[in-house]
This record gives structure tokens, sequence and C-alpha cells, in this order.
């Protein structure tokens, strides 16, 4: 097992601000001017600045663009039992904020246990759904973890089943091969867990991915309190989960419209399981043109949620993201009623929150309504945003009121 006994120095260039000081935990490859001693691609290393001032340490990997992701600010060995207690940490964070008395396996809840940076252990997701963990290790630094990562997980957790869903493209940025199994005894893919009283059916194999949002979860139970008796859109709804939530608070309608013919068979299974069959239609449409052709025909709903995936990949494609979101917002203005809402997000973390409300903004000059924003929201608190490190807050969810002009 690699450890720091190594000692391989990696030294920031002299020019640059480094982020890497003030907390920031990826160092890119032309931040580094040297590195002293032999590594190997996942490799602990030991970071130094300019006047040779102990930095901290972290792991690397020459083929990745962030070539360091530090794990310490401290002179301690990187070892098993240091990977260990910050799976510790983050799982009892979750039982903390919870108050989930543990072990968590036994919940029939969701929860996100490890976000990555946000928990100090860049390159890992761990979530669990109803005592079932589905993990991805996205980096090639923690990819070499993954034995001790899984003993912790049992020790600490105690669940059901566990899956490794790494079939995840990014890795092969890592010079990782994509995979995806079983670890340990196999199990029903198909697992249920509770949302705030909805039975939510997550596809641990092949749902999207490691089955299911989370980030959302709050964000579902929010729009409830205002659904009643209303109709509901539900645009980019994967397996409906804001849909069914909405018909828990007593929505007459509900529609769910995605692309994903596997995400419909999920929400239709949800739909059944929850007996909200009656009231939920499921649409395998594109919802560009679905918002159209509802302003067309003069179809109207009480609330709209718009879920879409990031439009944006990176920096550069923000601004034609933006369009995009301009575009799907202004027609759910159009089609809600007077006095209704549009509950709208972007997961993108390259649209900064502000560029997000400046959209809305002109969305409502475009729809020619009156726009007010009546919550502003993120995501789950499973998901801990560090500050200093944008990177680990991309959500955003608004709740527009919608009227008419004022
Ligand atoms: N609202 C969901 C998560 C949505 S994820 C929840 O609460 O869990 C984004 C979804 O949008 C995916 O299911 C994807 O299949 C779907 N999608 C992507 N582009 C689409 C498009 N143009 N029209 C309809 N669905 C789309």
């Amino acid at each position: 097992m690699t450890d720091s006994d190594k000692r391989a120095i990696v030294r920031l260039t002299p020019n640059t601000r480094h982020r890497v000081l003030s907390g920031h935990p990826w160092i890119f490859s032309n931040e580094i001017l040297s590195v002293d001693g032999h590594v190997e691609p996942g490799d602990i290393v030991e970071v130094r600045d300019l006047r040779d001032k102990f930095v901290g340490k972290g792991y690397i990997n020459p083929q990745s663009a962030i070539t360091v992701r530090m794990l310490t600010r401290e002179d301690q060995r990187i070892c098993e039992a240091f990977i260990k207690e910050r799976v510790r940490e983050a799982v009892n964070y979750r039982e903390t904020v919870y108050g989930e008395p543990g072990p968590l396996g036994s919940s029939p809840k969701g929860y996100r246990l490890v976000f990555s940076e946000g928990d100090f252990l860049p390159g890992l997701i761990v979530d669990l759904f109803g005592g079932y963990l589905v993990f991805q290790t996205l980096t090639l630094g923690i990819d070499k973890w993954k034995d001790t990562i899984v003993e912790a997980l049992r020790d600490f957790v105690e669940p059901k089943g566990i899956y490794e869903r790494n079939d995840a493209p990014v890795r092969e940025l890592e010079g990782l091969t994509q995979q995806a199994r079983f670890i340990g005894r196999p199990f029903d893919p198909l697992v249920e867990m509770d949302e705030n009283g909805v039975t939510i059916v997550v596809d641990t194999q092949k749902g999207q991915k490691t089955g299911y949002f989370l980030d959302q979860t709050d964000n579902r139970l929010a729009i409830r309190a205002f659904c009643t008796e209303k109709t509901v859109l539900d645009a980019f709804s994967y397996s409906g989960g804001f849909g069914m939530s909405a018909a828990l608070g007593g929505a007459c309608k509900v529609v769910c419209v995605d692309v994903s013919d596997a995400a419909l068979d999920l929400a239709r299974a949800g739909a059944t399981r929850n007996g909200f069959a009656a009231k939920m239609t499921l649409r395998n449409a594109n919802v560009f043109d679905v918002l159209r052709e509802f302003e067309t025909d003069g179809l109207r709903f009480d609330v709209v949620v718009l879920d879409p995936p990031a439009f944006a990949r990176s920096r550069k494609m923000s601004s034609r993201a933006l369009a995009g979101y301009k575009e799907i917002n202004l027609r759910a203005m159009r089609i809600v009623e007077e006095g209704g809402f549009v509950c709208t997000s972007s997961c993108s973390q390259h649209v900064a929150k502000d560029e997000f409300d400046q959209m809305l903004e002109e969305a409502a000059v475009d729809s020619k309504k009156t726009v007010r924003i009546v919550e502003r929201r993120g995501q789950r608190l499973d998901h801990p945003v560090l500050a200093g490190v944008p990177e680990t807050e991309y959500l955003k969810f608004r709740i527009c009121q919608v009227f008419n002009s004022r």
C-alpha cells in the first residue's frame, strides 16, 4: 500500500497565487514547478511552496490535468487508518445532522455518505439507498484505496449490500477503466427507499449516476405544500421524484416528461408502488418540444418543475447553457397559471448563482410575466459545500411565482 514514507516532493510554481494555499484541494499540472523523487500514478506526495514550506499531502496522477488533489494540511502519514477515519467522519456527520442513531445501513432512507472534496476525500462518492450502498472512485489516487474504503463502509454503515458504479466516463481522464459490479453478495439491483413518505424505486445497477439524485431531496419536499389539488408538470422527471412528492401532497394531476425510457420505467414502478398511477401520466419526449407544444395548445399547469441535466460541462459552454436554461424557463413561465409556480434548477457547476438569477430575470422579461423569486435553495446538506471550493456548490433551485403583469 502506498504511503507517505516515499516522500516525493511537489513544488509549486513561484509566480501564481495558488488556490491551494488558501485551502483549495486541487493543483493543476501548470502550477507544478518540479516533482522531486520517483512517483507512480496515485502515490502520496508532499507539497511545498517556493520557500520550501510544507503545504500538505495529497495524491498525484501525472496523467490528469488536476495533477495533485490534497488530502491533508498536516504532516501526517496517509495510511489505511487515515482513510478509514475520513470515511468514519463522513458517516458520523450524516448521523449527526439527520439525527440517525446509526448504523445507517438499517435506515430506510437515502443519504449521500461521502461527497468527494466536500468530505475531504476527493474522487469518492458514496450513496446509501434504503440500506444499499453505491459507490464511485473517480480518480486513480482514491481508487487505490478502494478495498480500505469498502472495509470502512462495512464497519461503519453495516449495509445490506454494496455496488460499485465505476462505469463513469470521467474515470478515463485518470487512465482508469470503467467497471460496475457487486462487491460481496449480489442483490436485486432494484431497491426501495423512503423519501419523506414516498417510496422511491432506485436502480442501483443501471440508473443514472449512482441511481438517484439525492441532492434534490429537500427541494422535492419544499414544493409539496403548494401542490395540493394542483396540476403539476415534472419536466426532466427521471424516476419522477418531484412528481411523486407533489402527488403525495395531493396534486390532482402530474405529468412527467423525460427522454429516457429507462427513467420512465422507474417512474412507472414508483407511481404504482405509491398508488399514484391514476393521476400520473408519463411521456417520453423532449422537454423543449413539449413546452412549445403546450404553449401552442393552450395547456396550462399550476406548478411546473424544471430539473434539466447539466447543460454546461465546462466554463466555456456556460453562455450556451444559459441560453438553454432561458428557453425552458421562459416557456415554463408562459404555461403556468396566473399566480402559479415555476420551480427551476441548474446542476451545472459552471453556471454561477448570480448568472442563474440573471437568466431568470431575462426569462421573465421575455415571457412578459412578473416573476417573484419566493425561495432560493440549493443542494441538501449531505452534499456539503466547502468554503473557497466553488466546485462543491453546484445546485441552484429557485421557487418562482409567476403573474401576468402587476
Ligand atoms: N428531476 C429528476 C432528475 C432529473 S436528471 C429527479 O428529481 O430525480 C435529468 C433528466 O433529464 C434525465 O432523466 C434525462 O434523461 C432527462 N433529459 C435530458 N435531456 C432531456 C430533454 N431534452 N428532454 C427531456 N428529458 C431530458
